[in-house]
């Protein structure tokens, strides 16, 4: 009896002494404790006080039930805090937030954490990827985000690792390599948590690899399962029945390629029926010729697999571009939601892929509900309600023609996420009308390290010069418009569109006050009526913008948070507003602070540098420009992103260009070392056929 007393006045006095000394918001003992608590239970429930998954809940709708913020006091809206990450390259990254505690991702995989109170930085950490790996991504060295889990902070990084940080003090816990680190693999999507484990995938489908995804023990590492998206050499013992299966559908001898299917971006998770929804990516090398040269769908390429998420086998798939050859991932954002179709309710996935067509799917089952045009289409004509296979176009895979394209590689929707408003009944798509032309290069040969696996950027996949070329002059209208659409997924067609001034713009987030937030490519921060789109409030945040904003709660306060960092497969090449240092923007109303200056855009000159040169180095200069340059790099009057546009190569870097190009004198900011590709005179034939493009533009 006495040592009961003795435990409970032990308890009084310790509570009363916690009273006496409040936690201090921000501490290590207050990260600690917060996110020790983020459970399944607790993601399940998504309370949406915090954003404590990629897509703020299972579903992946990003609609959020706050609605402090709402059109009437938007006049009250303003910057609570901004902060500076110090990186230049592009930020696609959902942060993830907890009680005031933001933890964000960065270039080359960094991870910050953030005190929102305060707008300053808790502790960074750096997982030192090896710049030489940068050349294994096609689009930017970026990352979308981390998981939070029972007081851990999980990253997939640029090379291939999975880390578990410890939230309070970002100290890593363990790290493990999940891909071959001699093939060239990358990650770039954000890990999610399902049932105590952490599931990550991979990319580097341009580039020649098996895609697949893993599914590791969330406390210690341990690998569950992995589930491969596209068969192996067929000599070797399958790894499941659905590797088997998929084989069929392959011919030639694809897996020397890798085959591809790479699973790099979208998932989403239905605890009810226990099914894990992963998005595939396209061909290793695209065009299918190449790859499965006597045909075949080529499972599981650019499908929607639904997976056990205890054992990673396959419950069921739908594909969404069979035989793929246009490198249409499947990759997209999935969203879950239950909608009413024809007089009942049915429980849906909804996913607009790059192939231009929104489809709706029977989550359960896998059955194909509808898919119609989000953006102009010439590659099908429709998909068969009754197959739920396209109908494909004469054209569509050009062997006879060299053809435009629509949409392209770039695709109707990228990664960026969209929204789904169930008040509004729409689905917001960040989309784009894009064109390009494909064919078929009569000299491909298989390239070990080469974007396309040896056929360069060349438009897509290669064009032969014998062949005619199919002109679309409706597409090449409207190419490269950017365009941000409601789409009502039961009634099948746009309510809305609202074009746009940059090519390439920001993912989505909408809120239960029927406002729609997006930051754009032109560097403004805009919010839309969530019912007709018409723009209600915006401000300048200086630089383009591709990541998605998210809102929560802080002491009863909400806030709305946006990283700005401009890059991206796009932003390479392209901008629309100067380029800005990474940062951090936060909003909340009565919010005041002075905005960060903007960094204006630098005077650009082509440099006078005598030279010659004769056909057969040019036209080698142009072959290396295409196959090894032109993936990040353009050569042409107005261009240049994050990466610079060749024309304007300065003089002291044409001095140094052997140096740069063969001897890696600038890996540290991410350009490749070709020393083991080109030889001395393949960079001085680059060298020359720059200067004569930038000689031929200037005249112009
Ligand atoms: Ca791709």
């Amino acid at each position: 009896m006495r040592s009961v007393f003795y435990v409970f006045y032990t308890c009084l006095l310790l509570s009363l002494f916690s009273c006496s000394t409040p936690e201090t918001k921000g501490s290590p003992d207050h990260i600690r404790r917060t996110t020790t608590s983020v459970d399944d239970t607790k993601i399940t429930q998504g309370i949406d006080q915090d954003w404590l998954t990629h897509g703020l809940n299972y579903q992946e709708n990003r609609y959020s039930t706050l609605d402090q913020i709402k059109k009437e006091n938007l006049d009250q809206l303003g910057l609570a805090w901004s902060l500076d990450l110090g990186t230049r390259r592009g930020i696609e990254a959902t942060p993830i937030v907890i009680d005031g505690i933001m933890f964000l991702t960065g270039p080359w995989s960094m991870v910050y954490a953030i005190d929102v109170r305060k707008g300053s930085l808790i502790w960074t950490y750096d997982p030192m990827v090896p710049r030489s790996k940068g050349e294994n991504g096609c689009c930017d060295v970026v990352n979308r985000g981390v998981a939070l889990y029972k007081g851990r902070v999980y990253v997939g990084t640029f090379d291939g690792r999975l880390i578990a940080i410890d939230a309070a003090t970002g100290s890593m816990d363990w790290s493990i390599m999940t891909v071959d680190s001699t093939k060239p693999y990358s990650i770039t999507g954000a890990p999610r948590i399902v049932k105590g484990n952490v599931i990550i995938g991979n990319g580097g489908a341009e580039y020649g690899v098996r895609g697949y995804i893993t599914a590791y023990d969330a406390t210690t590492g341990d690998q569950k399962w992995r589930f491969y998206t596209v068969p192996g050499n067929p000599a070797l013992p399958f790894e499941s029945e659905a590797m088997k299966k998929a084989a069929e559908t392959w011919t030639g001898e694809w897996w020397k390629y890798g085959g591809g299917g790479t699973a790099w971006d979208a998932m989403a998770f239905d605890p009810q029926l226990n099914l894990l929804y992963v998005g595939t990516g396209n061909g290793s090398p695209w065009n299918r010729q190449y790859r499965s040269p006597d045909g075949g769908d080529n499972l599981y390429l650019s499908s929607i697999v639904a997976l056990n998420p205890d054992s990673g086998t396959l419950e069921w798939y739908y594909q969404t571009t069979p035989g793929d050859t246009w490198d249409f991932t499947a990759t997209q954002h999935i969203i879950l939601a239950d909608l009413p179709i024809a007089g009942r309710i049915r429980k849906v996935l909804m996913q607009a892929p790059k192939n231009g067509f929104f489809y709706v799917i029977d989550r359960a089952t896998g059955e194909f509900i509808s898919a119609d045009t989000f953006v102009y289409v010439n590659w099908a004509t429709g998909v068969d309600p009754n197959t739920g296979r396209p109908i494909e176009s004469s054209f569509a895979r050009f062997e006879s023609v060299n053809a435009d394209i629509a949409p392209n590689y770039d695709g109707g929707h990228n990664w960026h996420p969209m929204a789904y408003n169930p008040n509004t009944g729409l689905v917001y798509i960040p989309a784009r009308e894009v064109v390009a032309r494909y064919g078929h290069d009569p000299n491909w040969e298989y390239q070990k390290k080469g974007f396309g696996s040896g056929n360069g950027w060349n438009l897509g996949t290669g064009f032969n010069p014998a062949k005619p070329y199919l002109e679309d002059s409706l597409a090449k209208t409207q190419n490269y418009h950017a365009k941000l659409i409601g789409w009502n997924p039961v009634t099948r067609r746009a309510e809305w569109k609202v074009p746009q001034t940059a090519a390439w713009n920001g993912g989505l987030l909408t809120t239960k006050s029927n406002l729609l937030f997006q930051g754009t490519g032109d560097g403004q921060l805009i919010i839309y009526d969530a019912f007709d789109g018409s723009e209600l409030w915006q401000t300048n945040l200086g630089g383009g913008n591709i990541a998605p904003p998210v809102t929560y709660m802080v002491d009863g306060k909400q806030y709305v948070s946006i990283a700005v960092g401009w890059g991206g497969g796009v932003g390479q090449k392209y901008k629309f507003a100067p380029l800005q240092p990474g940062r951090v923007f936060t909003f909340s109303l009565q919010g005041k602070a002075k905005y960060p200056s903007y960094l204006q855009a630098s005077e650009r000159n082509i440099a006078d540098i005598p030279f010659s040169a004769n056909k057969t180095e040019l036209a080698n200069g142009a072959d290396i420009f295409n196959r090894y340059c032109s993936i990040c790099h353009v050569l042409n009057k107005d261009g240049g992103g994050i990466i610079p546009n060749l024309t304007y190569t300065s003089a002291d870097v044409h001095q140094n260009f052997q140096s740069i190009v063969r001897g890696g004198v600038l890996l540290s900011l991410g350009m490749p070392n070709f020393g083991d590709r080109l030889s001395e005179k393949d960079v001085n034939d680059l060298q020359k056929f720059i200067l004569n493009s930038a000689k031929t533009i200037s005249k112009k």
